[in-house]
Order: C-alpha cells, then structure tokens, then sequence
C-alpha cells in the first residue's frame, strides 16, 4: 500500500452486531422505553464508576442541565466554567437560567486552573465546573480545596472522562455531580445519551423529581413537583450494556495507540505531548499535543488522508458569547492566554479502538515528514 491510499478518520464508533442484537431483543420484547434494560445498565454503571447513586438524561447536555437545577443552580448564579471546552459545559449553565464565568486553563494539560478562577469570584459565584477534557482530569485536589473554601457547589463535566481516575476515584464522584455523555464520539458510546451521578439521597431524589415529571413513580398522576422527561429507552441502554462489556477492552486498545504514538511522535522536537496531572490515570480519549506550525500541519495531515482536529474553539472567542463584553466582560485573549495558546497549538490524533498500526504509523509519517521538508 502506498501511503496515498491510507486514511485515517478522526474517530469511529466501536460498535458490532452484538449491539444490533441487544437493540432488537429488545424491539421484540415489546417494552422499548425506560425499562428493565436501563436499571440494569444504570446498575453497572454505579458499580464501575464507583457510585451510590445516578441516573440517566437523553445526552450529556442535559445531564449537566439536570445536575445544575438539582443542585439549585439558576437565575442570578454565576458558574466558574474552563475556557477550553466543548460549549455545551458553558451552555447548560445558560440553559439553568444561570451565568457560565470563563476560567483559564493550565498549560500543562488544559484543564480549570484553579488558580486563575480565584480573580473570578463574586457574591454571585455559586458552582466551579471543572470539565475533564481529552480523557485526563483535573487536579480534583485543588478544585475540592478552592470550593470548601469558597462555599461552591462543584459540578463535574466528566463528558470525556469515563473510566479516568484520580488518586484511585473515578471522576464524577468528587463533586456534588458528576455528567457524562454516551454520544457517538466518546469512550464508550449509545449513540445519544447522558448520565448524571451524585453523593447524596438527597440529590438523588432531586434528580428523579426533575427526570420523571416530577414524581417517582410512573403512573402515578399526582406531582409534587414540577418537573419534566429525561428518560432513556431502553434500546439504548441494551447498547450500552454491550458497550459496557468491551470497556475494558476499548481503553487498553487507547493505551496501546497511544502508545504507538508516543513511540514515533517524542523525539520529534515540533511536538510536545501534554503532561498528565500526577496522581490521575487517564484514558487517551483522542491523543492530544502541541504542534508547531498547526494550520499548514493540519492542511498536510488532510491532504494525505488524516482526519484531524484542533482543540475546542475558547469560550472567550465565541460568536455567541461576545455580548458579555457590552456587560463589562474582559474576553480578550490577554485575558486567556493559555486556552489562546491552546487554540493555536492544539492537535487532536484520532485514538479509536479499531484503529490499525499502519493507520497510526502513516499519521506519524506524514508529521514527521512534513517537519523535515
Ligand atoms: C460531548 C460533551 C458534552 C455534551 O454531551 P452530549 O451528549 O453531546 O450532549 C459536554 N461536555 C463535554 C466536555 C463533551 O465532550
């Protein structure tokens, strides 16, 4: 093969015919919504994260939302929210009726510099939403330390975190929640769906309030509560089981591309991989690194068949949220100067399972050769 022929798309879903099968066993049952197949995949769930407590939403958009309203989050609140992230961590504070306040990152692996959200506090600061971004996670020390300082609520954006652990605790459970995603596009996949965990009974109770139209039961028609529909079906959770049996799997095949990576990519001085925080055990979601050059890069990476992608677009440049500036907002890059340098130096290298050898050898090939021209 010539390396012309080769192509690499950034990410593809790991998914066989044992999820096709589960999905239909369960069209044949008869009961396709939220059901028997849920609790059971909510149930595993809680074992394998480490939790008491957690349930589902339609995606991980809306399990932040939830979080956030169960958590008391609303109008007048402001939310510490890192700069470097997907925009659905700023939108769901948005979506609560609150206001996300833009953090920088630390420019060792990008995530919440807990540091810099310190100049950010006001007598509005109600939550710090740390976001574990790229399969590594934030120094949860820190973060815990500057809320119960603080009086915050902590609301962990694990979206890109499942199976990522630190100091032996999977993320998720250090805040008052934790919300992740099952989108096409991560760990481990349902095609859509969201799943918010929690410390206490009494959040827990919250959440399914909020979820359920606000009661606990179904069929019962008197509600106590206002609330609306989170559920799941159970379809999707039939995939998830399934996806869930080959996590194990899917993450040691991560490590391993990964590692292909590193083997080809370290001694090449245009690129520097990020530093994992110490203490944490990460799960490459994609490969990430700082490239020299990036926009000419990512123009070659293209044009001989490498799917790629830059870091998330900062906060503090969208479109959609300069009309904080009128409201006195200082967004300039000065004012972020590590998600800037992340935004103009930020790779992504496509890490999925079912990803080949000669795929990741033709990716290293072509970088290294397009530093040597
Ligand atoms: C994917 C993602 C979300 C949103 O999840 P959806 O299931 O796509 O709604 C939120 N935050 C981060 C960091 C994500 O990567």
């Amino acid at each position: 093969m010539t390396d012309k022929m080769i192509s690499v798309p950034q990410m593809q879903p790991c998914l066989g015919k044992e999820e096709a099968d589960a999905v239909y066993k369960v069209v044949e049952s008869g009961w396709i919504t939220e059901g028997a197949e849920s609790e059971k995949f909510s149930r595993q769930l809680n074992k394998m994260i480490g939790c008491d407590y957690g349930v589902f939403a339609p995606n991980g958009t809306l399990a932040l939302y939830l979080g956030l309203v169960a958590m008391g989050i609303g109008v007048g609140d402001e939310v510490l929210v890192p700069d470097t992230t997907f925009i659905a961590s700023a939108n769901a504070v948005i979506m609560a009726g609150a206001t996300p306040v833009f953090v920088d990152v630390n420019r060792r692996n990008f995530q919440i510099d807990v540091a810099d959200a310190t100049k950010y506090l006001s007598n509005k600061t109600k939550a710090i939403m740390p976001v574990h971004l790229y399969g590594m996670i934030a120094n949860m020390s820190e973060v815990m330390e500057f809320s119960s300082t603080h009086d915050l609520l902590v609301i962990e954006d694990a979206a890109q975190a499942l199976g990522v652990h630190y100091k032996g605790q999977h993320s998720g459970t250090f805040g008052d929640v934790g919300c992740f995603s099952f989108f096409a596009d991560k760990t481990m996949t349902t095609a859509e769906g969201g799943y918010v965990v929690c410390q206490t009974e009494e959040t827990y109770k919250k959440l399914l309030y909020l979820r359920n139209q606000g009661r606990l039961d179904r069929g019962s028609f008197v509600h106590p509560e206002i609330g609306y529909n989170f559920r799941i079906t159970d379809m999707h959770a039939a995939m998830g089981l399934v996806q869930l049996k080959k996590l194990n799997w899917i993450i040691q095949r991560k490590h391993e591309i990964y590692s292909w990576y590193r083997e080809q990519l370290e001694t090449q001085k245009a690129i520097t991989f990020l530093e994992i925080e110490p203490g944490s055990e990460f799960v490459p979601f994609r490969t990430v690194v700082l490239a020299e050059r990036l926009e000419a890069l990512m123009e070659y990476l293209n044009n001989n068949g490498v799917g790629t992608r830059g870091f998330f677009y900062p906060l503090h440049k969208q479109p959609c949220y300069q009309y904080m500036v009128e409201e006195g907002r200082d967004l300039s890059d000065e004012n972020y100067p590590n998600a800037t340098y992340g935004n103009k130096h930020g790779l992504c290298l496509a890490t999925f399972p079912t990803l080949e050898r000669e795929q990741v050898d033709h990716v290293c090939k072509m970088i290294n050769d397009f530093y040597s021209r």
